[in-house]
């Protein structure tokens, strides 16, 4: 064997990369290469957790993505950060961890077998955990990913769940538990006071493998197709090609981006598309890129009266200055914070089966992912609806390998999603109005006090909606002619090559999607492991 081939390839670094190079790796008989475009993760503002905002507009760590204009939302562009650095977009997300409905899971199990049910994924879920709470029939101890409660939290992230019991929402006390439904605290991706990123938890466990090889900087352009066989790929290193060769597979873990760009790339995607941007034809994909669903978000802030929020102000500073000793020398303080300590998922229905909503409340003014700064003290109450009927698409700008690939969500394409989301709004400003908020809210700032009709309020989010950062679907996973990969993530018509990340689910989870990427890699390696005759690692419930 040559320095260059290894069994498996694993494209990306992210939750679902390095989860699956864990578990390959584990096999000592197995080699592993784990390549990773962006840098390693050593930039202080990864492990400091309120970090995160100086890493949501960084291109040093973040792809940083625009959408084409969006035709429902005012022919606006969508900035759409992903992480590009070890640990993926679980390097630079709001660690909070959700794992989703139970019945979401269910839903793929339908076509996709038992594998995929939450009985059987809960398994999985618990042997990653390391919960500060214990093991319980929901919950792992001893795991490689460090859950924790956030250590000091904001006091109105507590007035938040104070005022979502007064409007009638159940306390909820664990939302990956038995019952989703509640307002309550999050639990976050963090040990002590410290981001625990897919790298932390799963290539911390590898380190010093001698069969784990990770090149970091080093973008994968193309993959190598042999009479229908992935045999390797091309990577971009510091300026130079090289090509890196598979003896048993290519694990595409690049994300709902990046993943179905890579397989256009390399020819396997829409005919039509790929002609037309004078890509060979490797094999007909009508899928790849197809059916990207996300989570669009809406915000209402107000002003905060109290003065106990993150704010941006002169008679902040003194707090700011404790805040950061307090983080140097004991990991705690407003430092520690994830911003959405915070939240729920509501039902908007009594009928409902699961929740159609899910609110996270930041202790801040928070507008253009908080690229924008806002002076004074504030709250900002997210909403968004967890299981859009809208579809989008992932394109090609180009035939260039390196350049951004064409993306376009096409939010509130489907006429019911405007509708959750309106009511969305509507119940924030009940929250924010609650008693709990009576001598914190100093008055709506967005949408504004003027915007009162459902016709206001649908013109306001087409002109302030966002995302929140959870798109899914672009490759994924049936046994239908849009499918692109089957219920063991290979990929339909070609041998050697599967698709393990976010792009695999076929409908989007109701929550949001790091921890579920991660177990979406354990699964993918434990299949290819017992494809390789590795017994007793795949279990259905
Ligand atoms: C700002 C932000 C906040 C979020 N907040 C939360 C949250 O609080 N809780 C939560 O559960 N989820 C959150 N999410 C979502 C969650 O983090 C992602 O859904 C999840 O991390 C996606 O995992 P993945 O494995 O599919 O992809 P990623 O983790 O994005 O990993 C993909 C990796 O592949 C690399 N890559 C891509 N293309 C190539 C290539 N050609 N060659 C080599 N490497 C490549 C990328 O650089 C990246 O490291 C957030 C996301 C963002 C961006």
């Amino acid at each position: 064997m040559t320095e260059n081939t290894f069994d498996y390839i694993i494209v990306g670094g992210g939750s679902a990369g390095c989860a699956a190079a864990a578990r390959l790796s584990a096999e000592k008989d197995c080699t592993v290469c784990l390549i990773e475009a962006g840098p390693v993760d050593n930039s202080p503002l990864i492990h400091m957790p309120l970090g995160l905002i100086g890493l949501i507009g960084s291109p040093k760590v973040n792809w940083c993505f625009n959408t084409e204009p969006e035709a429902q939302l005012n022919g606006r562009r969508l900035f759409w950060p992903r992480g590009k650095t070890l640990g993926g977009s679980s390097s630079i997300n709001a660690m909070v961890y959700i794992r989703g409905h139970a019945k979401d899971y269910d839903d793929w199990a339908v076509q996709n077998g038992s594998q995929w049910s939450y009985s059987s994924l809960l398994k999985v879920f618990k042997e990653h955990e390391d919960n500060v709470r214990g093991g319980s029939s929901f919950h792992g101890k001893g795991g490689p990913l460090s859950v924790s409660d956030v250590l000091e939290p904001n006091p109105l992230a507590d007035a938040f769940v104070e005022a979502g019991k007064q409007v009638g929402i159940p306390e909820n006390r664990d939302f990956n538990g038995a019952v989703q439904e509640g307002v309550g605290f999050y639990q976050v991706t963090q040990k002590s006071g410290r981001r625990w990123s897919s790298a932390r938890a799963f290539l911390g466990m590898a380190e010093g493998r001698p069969n784990l090889t990770v090149f970091t900087a080093a973008r994968a352009t193309r993959v190598i197709l042999e009479a229908r066989r992935a045999v390797g790929i091309e990577v971009e290193r510091a300026g130079q090609r090289q090509v890196l060769r598979a003896k048993n597979e290519v694990i595409l873990c690049g994300g709902a981006v990046n993943s179905p760009h890579l397989l256009l790339l390399s020819g396997i995607g829409p005919r039509e598309m790929l002609s037309k941007h004078g890509i060979p034809l490797q094999h007909e994909l009508p899928g790849v890129g197809q059916n990207l669903q996300d989570h669009l978000d809406m915000t209402v802030m107000v002003r905060d009266r109290s003065k106990q929020s993150i704010g941006l102000a002169l008679s902040f500073i003194p707090r700011a200055v404790i805040g950061l000793f307090r983080y140097l020398f004991s990991r705690r303080g407003f430092l520690a914070s994830n911003v959405s300590e915070s939240g729920g998922f509501v039902k908007l229905h009594a009928s409902s089966e699961r929740p159609e909503l899910q609110l996270h409340f930041l202790p801040t003014f928070l507008k253009d992912h908080g690229r924008k700064l806002v002076a004074g003290y504030g709250c900002t109450l997210h909403v968004c609806q967890l299981r859009p009927k809208s579809r989008g698409f992932i394109g090609l700008q180009s035939a260039d390998p390196l350049a951004d690939p064409l993306i376009q969500p096409n939010y509130l394409s489907h006429p019911d999603d405007a509708k959750e989301l309106i009511e969305g709004v509507k119940l924030a400003r009940r929250i924010f109005a609650a008693p709990a908020f009576k001598n914190i809210n100093g008055g709506e700032t967005e949408p504004g006090a003027e915007v009162r009709s459902d016709a206001d309020i649908l013109a306001n989010i087409r002109s302030r909606a966002e995302t929140i950062y959870h798109p899914v679907g672009t490759c994924k996973m049936g046994g239908d002619a849009m499918a692109v990969v089957d219920s063991h993530l290979r990929v339909h018509g070609i041998q050697g090559l599967r698709v393990a990340d976010a792009s695999i689910m076929p409908t989007l989870i109701g929550g949001n999607t790091n921890a579920p990427c991660m177990v979406i890699g354990e699964q993918a390696a434990r299949m290819a492991l017992a494809e390789r005759g590795v017994a007793g690692l795949l279990k259905a419930a």
